[in-house]
């Protein structure tokens, strides 16, 4: 299949495939069970210069783009979703250092988050604010040259295990969210230490856990971006980042329609291999093409959102949205199609079938996508009223 890829991201395309067969795919059940944490994969990923693909060269990553990220998380998630979020994960905490980090900075951070000496993560969900960011309550209130931190932030990707988080706070309880400001807290800062680790349905091998700010005293050169920008920086992520999410619900089912069709093949009911039976063929033919669909609007969109001309919102939102709901439901036939094996732990369809509803929860739930788009339709519509 050509996606007119150039070499270099065909190249990162096998190799981040054939990682994800000889090294995750031996831990995949064990990691799942164990909730263990894949640091062994990240430095894999990191020797084979694949885990900063997406980081420009001058700050030690490959300068591959937001397209080469795509597809190692999509070619890792093929086997594993839950381990592919050490990658998904630190790119959603890395983004908002390339997008808004000055020079000192990405300096600072960048290169060691190439060589996965340091994962990052991204934190803005707190227990009373999730698809409503802008109700955020944890506050950075300004001190002469320094912020001072408190609140709680929940849910946090890689929480516990990254060295740096951009998390956005209220700095003005008065004035809310259009006070919001990010902040990048070092793991170690006084006043910073983690709360709950989460026990989850699926991604297991990913830690989901809570940061617990107490009077924690950062200093002014901390905040990225400007002051009062944390929502829009927080949204400006997401455009890049959605479409990760998509790349693991892509990978994610392409893994579990390979799983349903070698088992088609192989198993046998009333004396004929169940890929003969015509409603497994639809099955399998269905979730090929909306596999397929879901990847060119997934690259589709990676292309646009790296060439920087045009507002990628709507088609990030859209990327997300088709690729996590058609992942459900692929992963729901491909346990269908195992029948009752499907349902077994000793089979990898059971895994992807826990993992896949993650894809439409996190980065904003398929409702808000939904509603995203809207918005962005009614805005066409009003500026090309203005245009006529
Ligand atoms: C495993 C995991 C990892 C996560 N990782 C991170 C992370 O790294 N960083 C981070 O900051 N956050 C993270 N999150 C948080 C995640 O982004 C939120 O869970 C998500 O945005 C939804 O918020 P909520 O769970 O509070 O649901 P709610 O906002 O309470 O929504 C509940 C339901 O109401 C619906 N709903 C809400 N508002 C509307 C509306 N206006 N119109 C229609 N329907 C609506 C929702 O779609 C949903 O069905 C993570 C969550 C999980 C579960």
């Amino acid at each position: 299949m050509d996606y007119f890829f150039n070499e270099t991201q065909e190249e990162i395309r096998e190799l981040a495939y054939r990682i994800a067969v000889e090294k995750i795919k031996p831990l995949r059940a064990e990691y799942d069970e164990n909730g263990t944490f894949p640091w062994d994969v990240a430095k894999v990923l990191a020797d084979a210069d694949l885990f900063g693909c997406y980081i420009p060269e001058e700050y030690g990553g490959l300068g591959e783009g937001l397209l080469s990220g795509i597809i190692v998380a999509e070619q890792m998630a093929r086997i594993c979703s839950g381990i592919a979020l050490v990658f998904g994960g630190t790119l959603l905490g890395t983004y908002p250092i390339i997008l808004y980090g000055n020079e000192e900075q990405k300096q600072k951070y960048l290169p060691k988050i190439a060589r996965a000496e340091s994962l990052s993560a991204f934190s803005i969900t707190e227990a009373g604010s999730g698809s409503d960011a802008t109700s955020i309550r944890t506050t950075a209130i300004p001190d002469g040259d320094h912020y001072v931190l408190n609140g709680t932030k929940q849910w946090v990707t890689n929480g516990g295990e990254a060295a740096i988080y951009t998390v956005v706070c209220i700095t003005d309880k008065s004035r809310g969210a259009r006070s919001a400001t990010a902040f990048l807290i070092e793991d170690g800062a006084p006043g910073f230490s983690y709360g709950k680790k989460e026990n989850k349905m699926g991604i297991r091998a990913s830690a989901t856990r809570e940061l617990v700010f107490e009077d924690c005293r950062v200093h002014k050169n901390q905040v990225l971006g400007k002051p009062g920008h944390g929502i829009r920086l927080a949204m400006n992520t997401f455009n890049m980042t959605r479409p990760v999410v998509a790349a693991q619900a892509v990978g994610l089912a392409q893994g579990a329609l390979d799983e349903a069709l070698a088992y088609s093949l192989q198993r046998e009911q009333f004396g004929n291999k169940i890929f003969n039976f015509q409603s497994i063929q639809n099955m399998l033919a269905d979730m090929a093409t909306s596999i397929e669909s879901a990847r060119l609007l997934l690259y589709h969109t990676c292309r646009l959102a790296e060439e920087g001309k045009v507002d990628v919102t709507k088609l990030s939102a859209m990327s997300k949205l088709l690729a996590s709901d058609m992942c459900m439901k692929a992963t729901v036939d491909a346990v269908q199609i195992f029948g009752g094996y499907g349902y077994m732990k000793e089979y990898p369809v059971e895994k992807m079938f826990r993992d896949a509803k993650i894809t439409q929860i996190y980065e904003g739930t398929n409702q808000i996508q939904r509603l995203i788009i809207a918005k962005e339709l009614q805005k066409e519509f009003n500026r090309n009223l203005k245009n006529v």
